[in-house]
């Protein structure tokens, strides 16, 4: 063996081989790491030196993956590894048999109907004991077998494994559907549309107005897989609240003599048609169900407007949220709030929009919605301010030929996530190899980020989604039959590259409480900022916008670490917990106070532009709304997007209001146990959006995640914050209280 050794050093750099061809004929740098990795995985003795005989069998400047097997079978026979060997070979078996059984529609299927809780709760948004839902889940489940022989087998194969994660395969690429979108309204409402074999027209009431978004949220939510947005809906509403102004004016002139009276009575008419307007957004969205089988994910973004009716507006959408839904007053889940801040407009004292912010915080400590966007930051990170499209996806600033800056009518093409940890722990410490391996998973992911790419481009056609492309929910009009590109190229739409356990890579490397070493605190932004260049590199090369993408990872927490328990073990404190921690998130076992905890993360989303969500755990606020405005400030020129997790469930059965018990099963009200979803009200946040986990049961592995997490606040702190807060506030404006 020592001379077997001996040859291969002897060989020498410059007659290794460069590259490595994939089965399917894809070319990758060649890495005698992997070499390393596979014996070591046979648990052959010094698998270093094993690998490198085995390299020094491959001749060439490339080599094939026919080359690489005979040269590892050839080295196992050499070296009498009897038992490797065989392993291999089973190992090589088991592989082709999985990946027949995951392409194979039946197989998958029959997981389904017995019920596999991987399959059925993969999505917390779908109920899975409804007809239409199972109907969907059927025809995802198709689509998902089917989609992973549509792509490159090596990206199939990577995608089985965990080590990327090909989002939304129920739906793409056997369709080609584009991810998430802001709708562009204002282009629809002005130039009218049509809806299956209704031609609509401009609508002359915000009653109309409404009903009428809340078709196109159904319908476009039916053609696409990801969530909507509704952006500057307190402006894009103003003009057709004043048509009821106008209208209750008319009527007053008619009937009331004095001046002064009529326009009181078309104020007061103006804003409970408001009020019901909204209320009525409120409840239609919670009780659309679309074709997808779920309520629509759905966010309404609102806060800049400071005209007299985008101020009520505003103020409608926060009361009728504080106001709950149905007879129990239940919190509504959808939409999703986010509510903008800025400087002369609400952010101080003195902004004419000051109160409505205050409506804010109270319906923040009362429902967790609104999340806030704070102005400069969000200018900072993504080029100008718009809300996320769904949850968290951000689209950059771009400029049409005109030179018109456009946000709405934008979309996402899709996702693709690298799993972090899994490199982290392949690299056993060697930072080195630890870099070489994200650069061969980079190239993975680029590759299958272009399969999403070229599809839409390739495939898509108006025709296919005729409210996006047709007419006008993104932003222009094309003809059957036309070319979908222009909606896309030219850094018009982004597409995602995806991250997640950046806290765990920092583990791997520097031990589970690294959060304040600050070479491991450089060494994980210098990971997020490594995508980030890739992503721009990828960008120039294709006029495609790639971006950093921080994964919701609903369910992705829990698949990624469950198939790395399967390689790995329980690795303490990185798969032993059973989830893998969402994107840049700080460690959500431990308790940093918010402003510890948003100072960590704030470098994160400069790099990961297209998708990023911040959030505090607090205790009940209710009392002290002014510690969590605290909060707000201080976070206004630091943090983009900021959610407020406090406990708000409440047991109809015995009267308990706060922090249901999170126990094995499921949540269940602390005081009596109850958890029947129909008399109580448990919400957690599941990702970017809240959910019911009572109603919709979550994959275990976010359950154990929520169960895990701590407060950053405690409740006598949140106490002194907020008097410390008050008495602020009455200095700046010499001893007048706010309220
Ligand atoms: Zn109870």
């Amino acid at each position: 063996m020592g001379t077997l050794i001996g040859m291969a050093t002897a060989k020498g750099e410059e007659f290794m081989p460069q590259q490595f061809v994939k089965r399917d004929g894809a070319v990758y740098p060649f890495r005698e790491y992997k070499l390393e990795l596979v014996f070591a995985a046979l648990e052959v003795e010094d698998p270093g030196k094993v690998a490198a005989v085995t390299a020094a069998r491959l001749t060439g400047k490339r080599v094939t993956a026919q080359q690489v097997e005979d040269a590892v079978l050839a080295t196992c026979e050499r070296l009498h590894l009897t038992e490797a060997r065989q392993r291999y070979l089973d190992y090589k078996e088991h592989r082709a048999q999985e990946f027949a059984k995951q392409t194979d529609p039946t197989a998958r299927l029959e997981r389904l109907v017995k019920g596999d809780p991987t399959i059925i709760h993969e999505n917390a948004n779908k109920d899975s004991t409804v007809f239409s839902t199972r109907r969907d889940l059927t025809a995802g489940t198709v689509g998902k077998t089917l989609g992973l022989t549509m792509m490159p087998p090596h990206i199939a194969h990577a995608h089985l494994k965990g080590v990327i994660h090909f989002h939304d395969l129920d739906y793409s690429p056997l369709e080609p559907y584009s991810n998430c979108c802001l709708i562009d309204f204002e282009t629809m409402f002005r130039d009218g549309f049509k809806i299956g074999n209704a031609e609509v027209e401009r609508p002359k009431s915000i009653q109309t107005a409404v009903a009428q978004i809340v078709q196109v949220i159904a319908s476009v939510a039916s053609q696409q897989y990801g969530g909507c947005t509704v952006d500057h809906i307190d402006t894009l509403l103003a003009p057709y609240a004043m048509m009821n102004y106008a209208k209750h004016q008319h009527t007053a002139q008619k009937y009331i003599s004095e001046k002064e009276s009529q326009e009181q009575y078309a104020r007061e008419r103006t804003v409970k048609d408001i009020y019901d307007a909204m209320q009525s957004l409120e409840y239609e969205i919670n009780t659309l169900f679309t074709t997808n089988g779920q309520t629509p994910f759905t966010s309404v973004g609102f806060g800049l407007g400071t005209s007299w009716a985008s101020r009520e507006i505003q103020r409608a959408i926060l009361q009728v949220r504080i106001d709950g839904l149905g007879k129990n007053h239940r919190t509504a889940i959808f939409p999703k709030l986010l509510f903008a801040i800025k400087d002369g407009i609400n952010h101080r004292p003195e902004d004419p929009n000051y109160d409505i912010k205050q409506l804010a915080i109270e319906c923040a400590t009362k429902r967790m919605y609104p999340d806030i966007l704070n102005y400069p930051p969000i200018v900072a990170i993504t080029g100008n301010f718009k809300s996320p499209m769904g949850c968290r996806s951000f689209l950059p600033k771009w400029t049409d030929e005109d030179g018109r800056e456009v946000n709405d009518g934008r979309a996402n093409m899709g996702v693709v996530t690298l799993n972090l940890p899994r490199i982290a722990m392949e690299a056993h410490g060697n930072q080195e190899l630890f870099w070489t391996m994200l650069e061969d998973r980079l190239q993975l992911a680029h590759e299958a980020l272009m399969v999403r790419v070229k599809r839409i481009r390739d495939d898509a056609r108006p025709e296919n989604a005729p409210i996006l492309y047709k007419y006008g929910a993104f932003g222009m009009k094309a003809k059957d039959g036309e070319s979908v590109d222009r909606f896309y190229n030219h850094d018009r739409a982004t597409v995602s590259l995806g991250y997640i356990g950046l806290y765990e890579v920092g583990t791997a490397f520097f031990g589970p409480n690294w959060e304040h070493n600050e070479t491991a605190h450089a060494f994980t932004v210098r990971v997020v900022r490594v995508l980030n260049e890739h992503c721009k590199r990828w960008a120039k090369e294709s006029g495609y916008h790639f971006s950093v993408y921080s994964t919701p990872s609903e369910s992705l927490t829990d698949r990624f670490c469950r198939l790395d328990t399967q390689r790995f073990g329980k690795v303490r404190d990185i798969t032993d917990k059973e989830y893998y921690t969402n994107s840049f998130h700080y460690d959500v076992r431990k308790h940093p106070n918010p402003f510890e905890k948003l100072t960590f993360e704030m470098e994160y989303p400069h790099y990961a532009t297209a998708g990023f969500i911040h959030y505090c755990e607090y205790p009940n606020l209710r009392q002290n709304p002014k510690a969590l405005e605290a909060v707000w400030d201080w976070s206004y020129d630091k943090i983009g997007y900021l959610g407020t997790n406090t406990p708000i469930d409440k047991c109809y059965k015995c009267g308990f209001e706060g922090e249901f018990a999170a126990t094995a099963r499921g949540f269940q009200c602390p005081d009596c146990g109850n958890h029947d979803p129909q008399t109580c009200d448990c919400v957690k946040r599941t990702c970017g959006y809240l959910g019911n986990p009572l109603q919709r049961p979550m994959v275990h592995g976010r359950h154990e995640e929520i169960a895990a997490r701590v407060k950053h606040l405690s409740p006598t702190m949140a106490h002194e914050m907020a008097s410390h807060a008050q008495s602020k506030q009455r200095d700046v404006r010499g001893g007048v209280a706010d309220d």
